[in-house]
């Protein structure tokens, strides 16, 4: 599995954010497009487009749902869309993610096929 660094994890994480500070509101409300805009004018490298269950982020489709916790950190992971296994060449449809450690567990299941199997997240 690929262990992404936690210098890389914040790279990306800090251009997204960048993405957004500058394309949203005033361009686009969608981060996908943020994310294009931004690879396509400043990014050397492609950033990959994560999707963070921050619920100060309106964009996110798991911010309500109760997401799996890292085995290592007992934190909660993040999702993103896509991502394929370095060491046997498959791709997978999403990519759960522990910015801690840097772990990744791959998956076959679509967003919305989480969105139907992990439990609503209890409103506080
Ligand atoms: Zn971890």
């Amino acid at each position: 599995m690929k262990q992404l660094t936690v210098e890389e994890a914040t790279k990306r994480l800090y251009e997204i954010a960048n993405a957004e500070k500058i394309f949203i509101p005033y361009l686009t409300d969608n981060i996908t497009k943020a994310v294009e805009m931004y690879n396509k004018i400043f990014a050397e490298e492609q950033v990959e487009l994560y999707i963070t269950r921050n619920r100060d982020r309106h964009f996110s489709p798991l911010d309500n749902y109760e997401v799996p916790k890292c085995p290592d950190c007992d934190i909660d992971m993040m999702i993103r869309v896509g991502g394929r296994d370095p060491e046997t060449e498959i791709l997978y449809k999403t990519v759960w993610y522990c910015l801690a450690c840097g772990a990744e567990y791959y998956s076959d299941k679509t967003i919305e096929e989480w969105q139907n199997e992990l439990p609503k997240r209890a409103k506080e």
